[in-house]
């Protein structure tokens, strides 16, 4: 399905009788957490078949009313979107690669059957946002504001069809440093039961569902002490696809990186993209191949690999140093985080927060 309305689409916008007052407001920034507090403001845009995109609207931050019929609640046609806005020194607004984003969020909608939103109208409706709710962009070191397009089949109908109905949001949350105190590894549970997708399936797509099936391992990983769990592709089980909601990447003795090719079954990462290219930049190779748990089991042990590290939007790159499962373990939980793994990780943020030169043009200016 392809919208049938041409961009731009202009937005409407009205305001909440009572917004957060700027100390209670002040007083979130301070001290966000993840995914707790959310601005005064969203985007609504709805979409019929007969129509395409239509109505679209900044309105006050609250409750959707949804006829209990609605598709998303039976059959979970539902996708989302992850990226952030963040606070540069001199006070203005930027968010990294929103077109990628954008694409993402299309490729996702096409799997599951839902209406594209052309990524102009997509890079506007975080505009739009940022517009009436700047101000909930933190400052200060890896703070940022987390922003949370989605989109949701809304046809108040239980016949098993996409939805003639969908509605695309965009919410707004401010975030504090994913790691408080400072980058620390991780240990990584390999999940051996349980497989986030299987062939021909949905892996691809950024959707809800994806997350519901990796819940429970996510438990099993907690339970042993793990931080994320790890899933291998589920037709052999023997080749890394990646973690819960981050990709995965390995550093080699020879300094060159690693990491599974997008085989189908692997979201597309802008984070995973753009540590290929600052690799590739400093002279790096970076193979992109099927790479077997053996290998990585192998290498953490006779020091093949040298280093491990996930990466997504929300926790940037998160070093790892131990791989643990139900019959074994390897690495070391007490070793610190590998080197070229901070320094990626150190040269990323430096872009993101204009602290770095922009080599790239990744950078999109959003409060003007
Ligand atoms: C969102 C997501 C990622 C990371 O993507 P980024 O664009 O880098 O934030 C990786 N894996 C999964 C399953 C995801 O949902």
């Amino acid at each position: 399905m392809t919208a049938t309305t041409t961009a731009p689409l202009s937005f409407t916008v009205s305001h909440p009788a009572a917004p957060v007052p700027d100390a209670q407001r002040e007083a979130i920034l301070a001290e966000p957490g993840f995914g707790k507090h959310f601005t005064d403001h969203m985007v609504s845009i709805d979409w019929t078949l007969e129509d395409g995109w239509t109505n679209a609207q900044v309105v006050p931050y609250g409750p959707i009313q949804m006829d209990p019929a609605a598709s998303v609640l039976h059959y979970a046609q539902e996708i989302f979107e992850g990226l952030k806005a963040y606070r540069h020194e001199d006070g203005s607004i930027w968010t990294f690669r929103p077109e990628a984003n954008g694409k993402r969020l299309q490729l996702s909608a096409k799997r599951l059957a839902l209406p594209e939103l052309s990524v102009e109208d997509f890079v506007q409706s975080l505009r739009e946002l940022i517009a009436v709710d700047g101000d909930w962009v933190p400052s200060g070191e890896d703070m940022s504001l987390y922003i949370r397009p989605f989109m949701i089949a809304n046809e108040s109908f239980l016949g098993v069809r996409s939805a003639q109905k969908a509605s695309y949001m965009v919410i707004a949350s401010p975030a504090g440093p994913y790691f408080a105190g400072g980058v620390k590894p991780v240990s990584i549970w390999l999940s051996t039961e349980y497989s986030r997708a299987g062939r021909g399936g949905t892996g691809e797509a950024k959707c809800g569902g994806n997350y519901a099936s990796s819940l429970l391992p996510q438990m099993e990983a907690a339970e042993n002490g793990c931080s994320q769990v790890l899933f291998l592709d589920a037709v052999t089980q023997e080749y890394i696809d990646e973690l819960g909601g981050m990709n995965v990447f390995f550093v080699k003795k020879d300094g060159n990186l690693l990491t599974p090719n997008l085989n189908g079954n692997i979201l597309h990462g802008v984070t995973r993209a753009s540590i290929i290219q600052l690799a590739k930049d400093r002279g790096l190779e970076v193979e992109e191949r099927p790479i077997s748990i053996n290998e990585w089991k192998e290498g953490f042990t006779n020091g093949d690999i040298v280093e491990a590290f996930a990466c997504g939007t929300a926790a940037v790159v998160t070093p790892i140093n131990e791989l643990k499962g139900a019959d074994f373990s390897v690495g070391d939980p007490n070793a610190p985080a590998g080197e070229l793994t901070l320094s990626l990780r150190e040269e990323l943020t430096d872009i993101q927060y204009g602290r770095r030169q922009d080599r790239h043009g990744w950078m999109t200016r959003l409060d003007a």
